[in-house]
């Protein structure tokens, strides 16, 4: 077989130079999705568990790439973030969401994720403030959604920003809590209304007495810590059981449904209120 430098490049040729090819018109496209504010908001229920009553929904973003189907936020936002667009996706897809919650019952409220790199971006809360004030939604329907990483690029910037989200009303909650590092740190140090335990916890609880244990190490922390809790990816009524037998207070996940596109909402909304 052959070998050295001739077979790496024509490695390079074919496999790499595809890749790289590939990579740079996923860019060229998402940069047109973006100048055409194509990107769609689909929204996943969130309940209180105890009720089953709706609180309001998980903004998940979605790419619908030409005919190749929806691509997964996993791939494009980071892209996003690398390409420099992640803050204008970001506004569009709240502003879209702020035009649906125009429609709906006032009781029901978004919970939006933000990136890592955007709670260092200078006047994040003062556009997020613009963008609820021309909508006329009130910031206490707003929850930004933070992940741990997020956080500690600089403890002192996330604090002031937490703070000023705080200062429109709008609720803070530390993101995909239990797979980061020093999340009793992050819990410690910066004032967040909720928690949401990452789904790895929660979707197979009924087969792992470990994370069990944890789960409820988790529930009891937040409760002195008056922290409401969201527990994610809950996906069977076993998961859903668990849960309520203790007292998570709200939470989400396929078995009440997957995340939806807006105009499939007066459905979802009939049905968990029928449910
Ligand atoms: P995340 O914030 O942890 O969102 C939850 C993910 O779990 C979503 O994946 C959701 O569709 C999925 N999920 C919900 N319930 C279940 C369940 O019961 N079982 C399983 N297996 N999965 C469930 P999705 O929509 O692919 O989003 C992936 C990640 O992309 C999100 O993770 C979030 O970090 C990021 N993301 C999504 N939209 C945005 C956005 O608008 N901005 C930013 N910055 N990040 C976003
Ligand atoms: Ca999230
Ligand atoms: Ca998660
Ligand atoms: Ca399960």
């Amino acid at each position: 077989a052959k070998s050295g430098p001739a077979r790496g490049w024509a490695l390079f040729d074919d496999e790499l130079g595809d890749a790289l090819r590939e990579r740079a018109l996923l860019a060229a496209e998402l940069r047109d999705a973006v100048h055409c504010n194509t990107l769609l908001p689909f929204f996943q229920p969130i309940l209180k568990i105890e009720t089953g009553e709706l609180i309001g929904f998980e903004v998940l973003a979605r790419w619908q790439r030409g005919d190749k189907g929806f691509v997964a936020p996993d791939v494009f936002i980071p892209l996003a973030e690398e390409l420099g667009l992640i803050d204008r996706l970001s506004d569009q897809l709240l502003r879209r969401c702020c035009a649906a919650m125009a429609s709906w019952d006032p009781k029901l409220s978004i919970s939006f994720n933000l990136s890592p790199r955007q709670l260092n971006h200078a006047g994040l809360a003062k556009r997020i403030g613009r963008i609820l004030d021309e909508a006329g939604i009130p910031g206490s329907r707003l929850a930004i959604e933070i992940t741990e990483t997020a956080v500690f690029i600089d403890m002192d910037r996330a604090r002031q920003v937490i703070s000023e989200l705080r200062a429109l009303g709008v609720r803070v909650s530390l993101d995909d809590f239990g797979i980061g590092t020093s999340s009793l740190a992050v819990l410690s140090q910066l004032p967040f209304d909720t928690i949401k335990i990452d789904r790895s916890f929660i979707s197979d609880i009924e087969h792992n007495p470990q994370n069990a244990k944890i789960v409820r190490g988790v529930l009891a922390l937040a409760r002195s810590l008056e922290l409401t809790v969201t527990a994610e990816g809950i996906e069977s009524d076993e998961d859903l059981a668990f849960l309520k037998t203790n007292n998570c207070v709200q939470g989400q996940g396929y078995f009440f449904s997957r995340p939806v596109p807006e105009d499939a909402l007066p459905q979802l909304v009939d049905d968990v209120a029928r449910a």
